[in-house]
Protein backbone atom coordinates (compact mmCIF):
# COMPACT_ATOMS: atom_id res chain seq x y z
CA UNK A 1 0.00 0.00 0.00
CA UNK A 2 2.66 2.47 0.98
CA UNK A 3 5.22 1.50 -1.56
CA UNK A 4 2.03 2.38 -4.44
CA UNK A 5 1.67 5.33 -2.48
CA UNK A 6 5.63 6.33 -3.57
CA UNK A 7 5.48 5.04 -6.89
CA UNK A 8 1.96 7.27 -7.37
CA UNK A 9 3.39 10.05 -6.12
CA UNK A 10 6.54 9.98 -8.01
CA UNK A 11 4.84 9.63 -11.51
CA UNK A 12 1.85 12.08 -10.58
CA UNK A 13 4.79 14.65 -10.04
CA UNK A 14 7.35 13.91 -12.76
CA UNK A 15 3.60 13.55 -15.20
CA UNK A 16 2.58 17.03 -13.76
CA UNK A 17 6.05 18.73 -14.05
CA UNK A 18 6.12 17.34 -17.91
CA UNK A 19 2.86 18.68 -18.22
CA UNK A 20 3.82 22.48 -16.96
CA UNK A 21 6.42 22.12 -19.82
CA UNK A 22 4.54 21.00 -22.62
CA UNK A 23 1.74 23.82 -21.98
CA UNK A 24 4.54 26.44 -21.72
CA UNK A 25 6.69 25.02 -24.85
CA UNK A 26 4.95 26.00 -28.13
CA UNK A 27 6.09 22.73 -30.72
CA UNK A 28 6.42 23.23 -33.78
CA UNK A 29 7.32 20.02 -35.36
CA UNK A 30 8.02 20.71 -39.02
CA UNK A 31 11.25 21.76 -40.33
CA UNK A 32 13.30 20.85 -37.22
CA UNK A 33 16.45 21.97 -37.09
CA UNK A 34 19.02 19.70 -34.82
CA UNK A 35 20.11 22.24 -32.86
CA UNK A 36 16.52 23.45 -31.86
CA UNK A 37 15.71 20.13 -30.87
CA UNK A 38 18.72 20.18 -28.55
CA UNK A 39 17.70 23.65 -27.24
CA UNK A 40 14.06 21.87 -25.91
CA UNK A 41 15.69 18.78 -24.67
CA UNK A 42 18.16 21.40 -22.96
CA UNK A 43 15.13 23.03 -21.77
CA UNK A 44 13.34 19.88 -20.43
CA UNK A 45 16.09 17.91 -18.94
CA UNK A 46 17.13 21.04 -16.94
CA UNK A 47 12.98 21.77 -15.72
CA UNK A 48 12.13 18.10 -14.83
CA UNK A 49 16.47 17.55 -13.52
CA UNK A 50 16.07 20.71 -11.34
CA UNK A 51 12.27 19.15 -10.54
CA UNK A 52 13.05 16.53 -9.10
CA UNK A 53 16.18 17.26 -6.86
CA UNK A 54 13.86 20.59 -5.78
CA UNK A 55 11.69 18.04 -4.36
CA UNK A 56 14.03 15.23 -3.03
CA UNK A 57 16.03 18.78 -0.56
CA UNK A 58 12.41 19.65 0.20
CA UNK A 59 11.84 15.81 1.38
CA UNK A 60 15.40 15.94 3.76
CA UNK A 61 13.36 18.68 5.51
CA UNK A 62 11.66 15.81 7.27
CA UNK A 63 8.62 17.94 7.43
CA UNK A 64 5.90 16.11 9.41
CA UNK A 65 3.00 17.20 6.47
CA UNK A 66 4.56 15.18 3.69
CA UNK A 67 5.53 12.32 6.11
CA UNK A 68 2.13 12.00 6.43
CA UNK A 69 1.24 12.31 3.01
CA UNK A 70 3.41 9.60 2.04
CA UNK A 71 2.96 7.22 5.00
CA UNK A 72 5.94 7.55 6.87
CA UNK A 73 9.80 9.31 7.04
CA UNK A 74 11.16 5.83 5.63
CA UNK A 75 9.10 6.00 2.42
CA UNK A 76 9.47 9.50 2.11
CA UNK A 77 13.47 8.86 2.16
CA UNK A 78 12.85 6.01 -0.26
CA UNK A 79 10.91 8.74 -2.83
CA UNK A 80 14.39 10.85 -1.84
CA UNK A 81 16.20 8.06 -3.32
CA UNK A 82 14.06 7.89 -6.37
CA UNK A 83 14.34 11.52 -6.94
CA UNK A 84 18.08 11.48 -6.82
CA UNK A 85 18.36 8.76 -9.04
CA UNK A 86 16.17 10.17 -11.71
CA UNK A 87 18.06 13.80 -11.05
CA UNK A 88 21.53 12.07 -11.92
CA UNK A 89 20.24 10.38 -15.06
CA UNK A 90 18.81 13.51 -16.20
CA UNK A 91 21.37 15.54 -15.33
CA UNK A 92 23.73 13.61 -17.16
CA UNK A 93 21.65 13.49 -20.46
CA UNK A 94 21.04 17.48 -19.89
CA UNK A 95 25.44 17.35 -19.74
CA UNK A 96 25.74 15.20 -23.03
CA UNK A 97 22.66 17.48 -25.15
CA UNK A 98 24.54 20.35 -23.81
CA UNK A 99 28.37 19.20 -24.94
CA UNK A 100 27.66 16.71 -27.35
CA UNK A 101 26.25 18.78 -30.34
CA UNK A 102 29.30 21.04 -29.48
CA UNK A 103 32.01 17.78 -29.27
CA UNK A 104 30.30 17.17 -33.18
CA UNK A 105 30.67 20.45 -34.54
CA UNK A 106 34.49 20.16 -33.03
CA UNK A 107 34.98 16.78 -34.78
CA UNK A 108 33.39 18.79 -38.28
CA UNK A 109 30.63 16.04 -38.01
CA UNK A 110 27.92 18.85 -36.74
CA UNK A 111 27.45 22.07 -38.94
CA UNK A 112 28.28 24.77 -36.13
CA UNK A 113 24.23 26.71 -36.10
CA UNK A 114 24.42 30.65 -37.05
CA UNK A 115 23.94 32.41 -34.10
CA UNK A 116 22.19 35.60 -33.89
CA UNK A 117 23.20 37.43 -30.96
CA UNK A 118 19.97 37.73 -28.92
CA UNK A 119 18.21 41.40 -28.55
CA UNK A 120 19.16 43.08 -24.87
CA UNK A 121 16.79 42.70 -23.01
CA UNK A 122 14.26 45.03 -21.46
CA UNK A 123 14.08 44.36 -17.55
CA UNK A 124 17.12 45.28 -15.35
CA UNK A 125 17.02 41.69 -14.44
CA UNK A 126 16.78 39.90 -17.38
CA UNK A 127 19.65 42.06 -18.85
CA UNK A 128 21.58 40.89 -15.61
CA UNK A 129 20.62 37.20 -16.36
CA UNK A 130 21.68 37.66 -20.01
CA UNK A 131 25.11 38.59 -18.64
CA UNK A 132 25.69 35.62 -16.57
CA UNK A 133 24.88 33.14 -18.86
CA UNK A 134 28.82 32.20 -19.20
CA UNK A 135 29.25 31.96 -15.27
CA UNK A 136 26.00 30.15 -15.18
CA UNK A 137 27.34 27.77 -17.75
CA UNK A 138 30.58 27.03 -16.23
CA UNK A 139 28.89 26.65 -12.81
CA UNK A 140 26.15 24.65 -13.65
CA UNK A 141 29.13 22.13 -15.20
CA UNK A 142 31.19 21.99 -12.28
CA UNK A 143 28.09 21.66 -9.94
CA UNK A 144 27.05 18.85 -12.00
CA UNK A 145 30.46 17.28 -11.37
CA UNK A 146 30.03 17.26 -7.92
CA UNK A 147 26.46 16.33 -7.45
CA UNK A 148 27.44 13.32 -9.45
CA UNK A 149 30.23 12.47 -7.46
CA UNK A 150 28.34 12.56 -4.46
CA UNK A 151 24.82 10.86 -5.96
CA UNK A 152 26.91 7.77 -6.87
CA UNK A 153 28.41 7.89 -3.51
CA UNK A 154 25.20 7.15 -1.68
CA UNK A 155 24.06 4.76 -4.28
CA UNK A 156 27.10 2.52 -4.25
CA UNK A 157 26.54 0.02 -0.92
CA UNK A 158 29.75 -0.26 -0.26
CA UNK A 159 30.81 3.26 0.62
CA UNK A 160 30.38 3.08 4.68
CA UNK A 161 27.00 4.19 5.48
CA UNK A 162 28.94 6.78 7.73
CA UNK A 163 31.17 8.35 5.13
CA UNK A 164 28.00 8.87 3.15
CA UNK A 165 26.03 10.40 5.87
CA UNK A 166 28.90 12.69 6.35
CA UNK A 167 29.68 13.72 2.94
CA UNK A 168 26.33 13.84 1.16
CA UNK A 169 25.32 17.07 2.68
CA UNK A 170 27.52 18.34 0.21
CA UNK A 171 25.68 17.51 -2.25
CA UNK A 172 23.53 20.77 -0.90
CA UNK A 173 26.43 23.22 -2.04
CA UNK A 174 26.58 21.61 -5.54
CA UNK A 175 22.10 21.73 -5.77
CA UNK A 176 22.62 26.09 -4.45
CA UNK A 177 24.95 26.11 -7.62
CA UNK A 178 22.48 24.55 -9.40
CA UNK A 179 19.73 26.55 -8.83
CA UNK A 180 21.21 29.84 -9.49
CA UNK A 181 22.48 28.20 -13.16
CA UNK A 182 18.78 27.44 -13.71
CA UNK A 183 17.88 30.60 -12.90
CA UNK A 184 20.14 32.46 -15.01
CA UNK A 185 19.39 29.61 -18.12
CA UNK A 186 16.05 29.21 -17.72
CA UNK A 187 13.93 29.96 -21.06
CA UNK A 188 12.76 33.24 -20.34
CA UNK A 189 9.44 32.71 -22.05
CA UNK A 190 8.47 30.15 -19.30
CA UNK A 191 8.22 33.21 -16.75
CA UNK A 192 5.36 34.52 -17.93
CA UNK A 193 3.74 31.07 -17.61
CA UNK A 194 2.74 28.96 -15.32
CA UNK A 195 6.05 26.67 -15.35
CA UNK A 196 8.29 29.47 -14.17
CA UNK A 197 6.98 30.70 -10.94
CA UNK A 198 6.47 26.76 -9.76
CA UNK A 199 9.86 26.06 -10.53
CA UNK A 200 10.88 28.96 -8.38
CA UNK A 201 8.65 28.05 -5.38
CA UNK A 202 9.98 24.03 -5.78
CA UNK A 203 13.92 25.99 -5.80
CA UNK A 204 13.08 28.16 -3.01
CA UNK A 205 11.98 25.35 -0.99
CA UNK A 206 14.73 22.81 -2.00
CA UNK A 207 17.29 26.06 -1.40
CA UNK A 208 15.81 25.95 2.48
CA UNK A 209 16.35 22.13 2.17
CA UNK A 210 19.62 22.44 1.00
CA UNK A 211 20.32 24.72 3.61
CA UNK A 212 19.30 23.00 6.53
CA UNK A 213 20.80 20.17 5.56
CA UNK A 214 24.22 21.67 5.05
CA UNK A 215 23.77 23.19 8.31
CA UNK A 216 22.78 20.21 10.00
CA UNK A 217 19.29 21.55 10.88
CA UNK A 218 17.36 19.06 9.83
CA UNK A 219 14.72 17.80 12.60
CA UNK A 220 16.09 19.68 15.18
CA UNK A 221 12.62 20.97 16.97
CA UNK A 222 11.94 16.90 17.44
CA UNK A 223 15.73 16.27 19.18
CA UNK A 224 16.21 15.91 22.88
CA UNK A 225 18.49 14.34 24.95
CA UNK A 226 18.27 11.18 27.08
CA UNK A 227 20.68 9.00 29.38
CA UNK A 228 20.80 5.31 28.91
CA UNK A 229 18.85 3.90 32.14
CA UNK A 230 19.82 0.38 31.88
CA UNK A 231 21.48 -2.13 29.61
CA UNK A 232 21.00 -5.91 28.48
CA UNK A 233 23.14 -8.08 25.90
CA UNK A 234 21.02 -11.17 24.67
CA UNK A 235 24.69 -12.79 23.57
CA UNK A 236 22.62 -15.57 22.04
CA UNK A 237 21.23 -13.43 19.64
CA UNK A 238 23.59 -10.92 19.49
CA UNK A 239 20.75 -7.84 21.00
CA UNK A 240 21.59 -5.29 23.04
CA UNK A 241 18.46 -3.98 24.67
CA UNK A 242 18.69 -0.40 25.55
CA UNK A 243 16.41 1.53 28.19
CA UNK A 244 16.78 5.40 27.42
CA UNK A 245 15.21 7.94 30.12
CA UNK A 246 14.45 10.99 28.05
CA UNK A 247 15.91 14.42 29.73
CA UNK A 248 14.47 16.84 27.76
CA UNK A 249 10.98 17.14 26.07
CA UNK A 250 9.34 14.31 24.48
CA UNK A 251 5.71 14.51 23.50
CA UNK A 252 5.43 10.98 23.47
CA UNK A 253 4.79 8.42 20.62
CA UNK A 254 2.98 6.44 18.96
CA UNK A 255 3.42 2.40 18.90
CA UNK A 256 5.45 1.29 15.64
CA UNK A 257 7.24 4.44 15.26
CA UNK A 258 11.22 4.89 15.05
CA UNK A 259 13.94 7.55 16.29
CA UNK A 260 17.22 8.70 15.61
CA UNK A 261 19.70 7.83 18.39
CA UNK A 262 23.14 9.37 18.24
CA UNK A 263 25.21 7.74 20.86
CA UNK A 264 28.56 9.12 19.92
CA UNK A 265 28.38 12.47 17.50
CA UNK A 266 31.29 11.35 15.69
CA UNK A 267 29.22 8.39 14.48
CA UNK A 268 26.14 10.84 13.68
CA UNK A 269 22.43 9.10 14.38
CA UNK A 270 21.18 5.61 13.32
CA UNK A 271 17.58 4.87 12.91
CA UNK A 272 15.94 2.89 15.30
CA UNK A 273 12.30 1.82 16.71
CA UNK A 274 10.80 2.54 19.86
CA UNK A 275 10.27 -0.95 21.17
CA UNK A 276 8.35 0.10 23.82
CA UNK A 277 4.76 2.14 23.88
CA UNK A 278 4.90 5.52 25.16
CA UNK A 279 3.68 5.48 29.20
CA UNK A 280 4.13 9.46 30.09
CA UNK A 281 7.64 8.59 32.01
CA UNK A 282 10.22 9.50 29.71
CA UNK A 283 10.90 5.70 29.36
CA UNK A 284 12.26 4.73 25.82
CA UNK A 285 13.25 1.53 24.90
CA UNK A 286 15.25 -0.58 21.75
CA UNK A 287 16.42 -3.67 20.44
CA UNK A 288 19.40 -3.61 19.01
CA UNK A 289 20.85 -6.17 16.42
CA UNK A 290 24.57 -6.25 15.85
CA UNK A 291 23.70 -5.82 11.86
CA UNK A 292 27.16 -3.92 11.03
CA UNK A 293 30.55 -2.86 11.73
CA UNK A 294 28.75 0.15 14.25
CA UNK A 295 25.79 -2.10 15.98
CA UNK A 296 28.93 -4.53 16.70
CA UNK A 297 30.28 -2.28 18.39
CA UNK A 298 27.86 -0.62 21.41
CA UNK A 299 27.55 -3.74 23.55
CA UNK A 300 31.33 -2.85 24.37
CA UNK A 301 31.01 1.01 24.47
CA UNK A 302 27.32 1.90 25.59
CA UNK A 303 27.41 2.49 29.16
CA UNK A 304 24.51 3.44 31.81
CA UNK A 305 24.53 7.01 32.60
CA UNK A 306 25.54 7.95 29.07
CA UNK A 307 23.83 10.91 27.58
CA UNK A 308 22.36 10.13 23.57
CA UNK A 309 20.73 12.30 21.19
CA UNK A 310 16.89 11.06 20.57
CA UNK A 311 15.35 12.86 17.51
CA UNK A 312 11.85 11.77 16.63
CA UNK A 313 9.13 10.38 16.55
CA UNK A 314 8.90 8.92 13.16
CA UNK A 315 7.27 6.16 10.40
CA UNK A 316 3.50 5.62 10.13
CA UNK A 317 3.71 2.17 11.21
CA UNK A 318 0.60 2.42 13.90
CA UNK A 319 -1.67 -0.38 13.22
CA UNK A 320 -4.34 1.79 12.11
CA UNK A 321 -5.89 0.32 8.77
CA UNK A 322 -9.41 0.48 10.23
CA UNK A 323 -9.12 -3.68 10.12
CA UNK A 324 -10.15 -5.47 13.60
CA UNK A 325 -8.22 -8.72 12.33
CA UNK A 326 -4.27 -8.19 11.84
CA UNK A 327 -1.28 -10.50 10.77
CA UNK A 328 1.97 -9.56 11.86
CA UNK A 329 5.04 -10.73 10.29
CA UNK A 330 8.36 -9.96 11.80
CA UNK A 331 11.96 -11.22 10.69
CA UNK A 332 14.26 -11.18 13.01
CA UNK A 333 14.85 -8.02 14.69
CA UNK A 334 11.73 -6.79 12.81
CA UNK A 335 9.87 -7.69 15.75
CA UNK A 336 10.51 -4.32 17.52
CA UNK A 337 8.00 -2.59 16.28
CA UNK A 338 4.86 -5.67 16.77
CA UNK A 339 6.71 -5.50 20.57
CA UNK A 340 5.43 -1.58 21.09
CA UNK A 341 2.51 -2.47 20.08
CA UNK A 342 2.06 -5.60 22.28
CA UNK A 343 2.89 -3.67 25.67
CA UNK A 344 -0.08 -1.65 24.24
CA UNK A 345 -2.27 -4.08 23.75
CA UNK A 346 -0.97 -6.08 27.60
CA UNK A 347 -2.25 -2.11 28.94
CA UNK A 348 -5.86 -2.47 27.98
CA UNK A 349 -5.81 -1.53 24.40
CA UNK A 350 -7.50 -4.91 23.03
CA UNK A 351 -9.39 -5.14 20.88
CA UNK A 352 -7.66 -6.37 17.62
CA UNK A 353 -7.28 -10.28 17.14
CA UNK A 354 -4.24 -10.66 16.32
CA UNK A 355 -1.68 -13.53 14.84
CA UNK A 356 2.18 -13.18 14.77
CA UNK A 357 4.57 -14.49 12.75
CA UNK A 358 7.94 -13.88 14.48
CA UNK A 359 10.28 -15.59 12.28
CA UNK A 360 13.79 -16.71 13.86
CA UNK A 361 16.98 -18.72 12.90
CA UNK A 362 16.44 -20.48 16.25
CA UNK A 363 13.48 -20.96 19.02
CA UNK A 364 16.00 -21.42 22.07
CA UNK A 365 17.22 -17.96 23.14
CA UNK A 366 16.85 -15.91 25.89
CA UNK A 367 15.15 -13.19 24.08
CA UNK A 368 12.61 -15.49 21.81
CA UNK A 369 11.46 -16.90 25.18
CA UNK A 370 10.75 -13.29 26.80
CA UNK A 371 8.63 -12.26 23.46
CA UNK A 372 7.00 -15.41 23.81
CA UNK A 373 5.72 -14.42 27.62
CA UNK A 374 4.95 -10.88 26.04
CA UNK A 375 3.00 -12.30 23.72
CA UNK A 376 1.08 -14.16 25.89
CA UNK A 377 0.01 -11.66 28.12
CA UNK A 378 -1.04 -9.43 24.64
CA UNK A 379 -2.77 -12.57 23.96
CA UNK A 380 -1.30 -12.38 20.94
CA UNK A 381 -1.38 -15.61 18.81
CA UNK A 382 2.15 -16.27 18.47
CA UNK A 383 3.80 -18.53 15.73
CA UNK A 384 7.67 -19.00 15.98
CA UNK A 385 8.95 -19.85 12.72
CA UNK A 386 12.35 -21.68 13.02
CA UNK A 387 14.57 -20.97 10.02
CA UNK A 388 16.39 -24.54 11.42
CA UNK A 389 13.17 -26.27 11.64
CA UNK A 390 10.21 -24.76 9.48
CA UNK A 391 12.52 -22.91 7.24
CA UNK A 392 11.31 -19.83 5.32
CA UNK A 393 7.80 -18.94 6.13
CA UNK A 394 5.60 -18.92 3.07
CA UNK A 395 2.33 -18.05 2.31
CA UNK A 396 0.40 -21.47 2.64
CA UNK A 397 1.75 -21.55 6.25
CA UNK A 398 0.53 -17.84 6.81
CA UNK A 399 -2.83 -18.95 4.81
CA UNK A 400 -3.23 -22.43 6.94
CA UNK A 401 -2.35 -20.98 10.10
CA UNK A 402 -4.43 -17.82 10.13
CA UNK A 403 -7.53 -19.43 8.18
CA UNK A 404 -9.36 -16.18 7.99
CA UNK A 405 -6.55 -14.35 6.53
CA UNK A 406 -8.40 -13.05 3.73
CA UNK A 407 -10.31 -10.51 6.53
CA UNK A 408 -6.98 -9.37 7.78
CA UNK A 409 -4.48 -6.64 7.31
CA UNK A 410 -0.73 -7.39 6.67
CA UNK A 411 1.99 -5.79 9.21
CA UNK A 412 5.31 -6.76 8.28
CA UNK A 413 8.90 -5.79 9.13
CA UNK A 414 12.06 -7.72 8.29
CA UNK A 415 14.03 -7.72 4.79
CA UNK A 416 12.71 -5.80 2.17
CA UNK A 417 13.51 -9.47 -0.57
CA UNK A 418 11.29 -11.48 2.00
CA UNK A 419 8.31 -8.63 2.05
CA UNK A 420 8.48 -8.84 -1.52
CA UNK A 421 8.10 -12.53 -2.45
CA UNK A 422 5.39 -12.65 0.04
CA UNK A 423 3.71 -10.11 -1.17
CA UNK A 424 3.82 -11.60 -4.69
CA UNK A 425 2.77 -15.21 -3.13
CA UNK A 426 -0.53 -13.45 -1.75
CA UNK A 427 -1.15 -11.72 -4.76
CA UNK A 428 -1.78 -14.85 -6.71
CA UNK A 429 -4.07 -15.78 -4.28
CA UNK A 430 -6.10 -12.32 -4.63
CA UNK A 431 -4.72 -10.62 -1.35
CA UNK A 432 -4.48 -7.15 -1.84
CA UNK A 433 -1.42 -5.19 -1.97
CA UNK A 434 -3.26 -2.11 -0.41
CA UNK A 435 -3.75 -4.42 2.94
CA UNK A 436 0.26 -5.16 2.60
CA UNK A 437 1.64 -2.74 5.62
CA UNK A 438 5.58 -2.95 5.23
CA UNK A 439 8.52 -1.17 7.17
CA UNK A 440 11.48 -0.50 5.12
CA UNK A 441 14.42 -0.69 7.67
CA UNK A 442 16.95 0.59 4.98
CA UNK A 443 17.16 4.37 4.57
CA UNK A 444 19.92 4.59 1.65
C1 LIG B 1 13.07 2.88 10.13
C2 LIG B 1 14.17 1.96 10.63
C3 LIG B 1 13.99 1.31 11.85
C4 LIG B 1 14.98 0.45 12.30
N1 LIG B 1 14.80 -0.18 13.52
C5 LIG B 1 15.76 -1.01 13.97
C6 LIG B 1 15.60 -1.67 15.25
O1 LIG B 1 14.61 -1.51 15.97
N2 LIG B 1 16.59 -2.49 15.66
C7 LIG B 1 17.72 -2.71 14.90
O2 LIG B 1 18.58 -3.46 15.34
N3 LIG B 1 17.89 -2.11 13.71
C8 LIG B 1 16.95 -1.27 13.23
N4 LIG B 1 17.13 -0.64 12.03
C9 LIG B 1 18.37 -0.90 11.27
C10 LIG B 1 19.53 -0.11 11.87
O3 LIG B 1 19.32 1.28 11.69
C11 LIG B 1 20.84 -0.51 11.16
O4 LIG B 1 21.03 -1.88 11.38
C12 LIG B 1 22.02 0.21 11.72
O5 LIG B 1 21.92 1.59 11.49
C13 LIG B 1 23.26 -0.39 11.08
O6 LIG B 1 24.40 0.35 11.39
P1 LIG B 1 25.88 -0.25 11.23
O7 LIG B 1 26.82 0.90 11.05
O8 LIG B 1 26.18 -1.19 12.32
O9 LIG B 1 25.76 -1.10 9.91
P2 LIG B 1 26.43 -0.99 8.47
O10 LIG B 1 27.27 -2.19 8.26
O11 LIG B 1 27.09 0.33 8.27
O12 LIG B 1 25.15 -1.04 7.59
C14 LIG B 1 24.19 -2.08 7.63
C15 LIG B 1 22.91 -1.54 7.02
O13 LIG B 1 22.38 -0.47 7.83
C16 LIG B 1 22.29 0.75 7.07
N5 LIG B 1 22.75 1.84 7.94
C17 LIG B 1 23.96 1.98 8.49
N6 LIG B 1 24.05 3.11 9.20
C18 LIG B 1 22.83 3.71 9.09
C19 LIG B 1 22.28 4.93 9.56
N7 LIG B 1 22.98 5.78 10.31
N8 LIG B 1 21.01 5.23 9.22
C20 LIG B 1 20.30 4.42 8.45
N9 LIG B 1 20.73 3.23 7.98
C21 LIG B 1 22.00 2.90 8.29
C22 LIG B 1 23.22 0.54 5.90
O14 LIG B 1 22.82 1.28 4.75
C23 LIG B 1 23.10 -0.94 5.63
O15 LIG B 1 21.94 -1.22 4.89
C24 LIG B 1 16.16 0.24 11.55
C25 LIG B 1 16.35 0.91 10.35
C26 LIG B 1 15.35 1.76 9.90
C27 LIG B 1 15.57 2.49 8.60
Amino acid sequence: MEMKTIKLSYLAYLGGLTLLWLVSTPLDFTNVKFFTFRNMMLDYTGIIGMGVMSLGMILALRLPILESLLKGLDKSYRLHKWLGITGLVLSLVHYLWANVPKWLVGFGILDKPVRTKPPLESSAILQFFQNQRELAESIGEWAFYGAVLFMVLALVKWFPYRFFFKTHRFISICYLLLVFHSLVLLNFSHWGELLGPMMAMLMAGGSLGAIYSLFNLNGRGKQTSATIEHLQYFEDSKVLRVVLKAQGHWSGHKTGQFSFLTFDKAEGPHPFTIASNWQNDGHLEFLIKELGDYTKTLPKTLEVGQQVDVEGPYGRFDFNSGKERQIWIAGGIGITPFLSRMQDLSNGNRGDKVDLFYCVPSTDSVLTESITDIAETADVNLHLISAEKDGKLDRDTICGLAPDWKNADIWFCGPALFADSLKHELAKVGFSDSRFHQELFEMR
